[in-house]
């Protein structure tokens, strides 16, 4: 479910892409990183779910219907897109990374393993996957409660698919394990200072 960049030289265009079950710390980490080096930028995705209280069109995600998304797919706008959740669709669009890179940023995608996979498919050499590890998935169903928001059903589905996406864990160029949310933050913006050559 993803296609090549139609064209443009990919030497110079670096890419860092965070995955990771839901619950292991990746928005913690990605706010961490954005806030510590200020080369990275958050690369928006496309999305249909509706938004949640406070987020912001534009700036957490597109939001847009899945018939706009549908024309995108057609007109093979995305680098990677993929149904995350039942019926909702999330991508990464082309014109988001060209965005960025015109900007001399390199573009954080914080995105689901398969999506991360496909990326990283497509730009070998140019991108840094890095996997971040709960520490168990007893650990993730602690945190999933504590976060509040998910009803059982939601709850075991999140777990279901926290277990097959730690099956991908091999696929990736680096793993972090989050059992401590400051030591992961500082793992992970030492793998990514070393890959984007910008020292401390
Ligand atoms: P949420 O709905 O909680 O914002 O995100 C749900 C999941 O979708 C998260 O794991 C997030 O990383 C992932 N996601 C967000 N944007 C993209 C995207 O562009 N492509 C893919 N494949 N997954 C995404």
């Amino acid at each position: 479910m993803y296609s090549p960049l139609a064209s443009g030289s990919k030497e110079q265009h670096k890419i860092i892409i965070l995955t990771a079950p839901s619950g292991a710390g990746k928005t913690s980490i990605t706010h961490h990183l954005l806030k510590k080096i200020p080369q990275l930028a958050f690369s928006i995705s496309a999305a249909t779910r509706e938004a949640r209280a406070g987020e912001v069109n534009g700036r957490d995600y597109y939001f847009i219907s899945v018939d706009e998304f549908t024309k995108k797919i057609k007109a093979n706008e995305f680098i990677e897109w993929e149904m995350v959740y039942e019926g909702k669709y999330y991508g990464t669009l082309k014109s988001e990374l060209h965005r960025l890179w015109k900007k001399n940023q390199y573009p954080l995608l914080d995105i689901d393993v398969k999506g991360a996979i496909h990326v990283q498919e497509q730009y070998p050499e140019e991108s840094l996957s890095v996997f971040i590890e709960p520490p168990s998935v007893k650990e993730l169903r602690r945190r999933l409660i504590s976060r509040g928001s998910e009803s059982e059903e939601s709850l075991q589905t999140r777990l279901n698919k926290a277990e097959y996406e730690l099956s991908f864990i091999n696929h990736f160029n680096k793993v972090v394990v989050n059992d401590d949310l400051e030591e992961a933050c500082a793992e992970t913006e030492a793998l990514v200072r070393k890959f984007l050559g910008i020292p401390l």
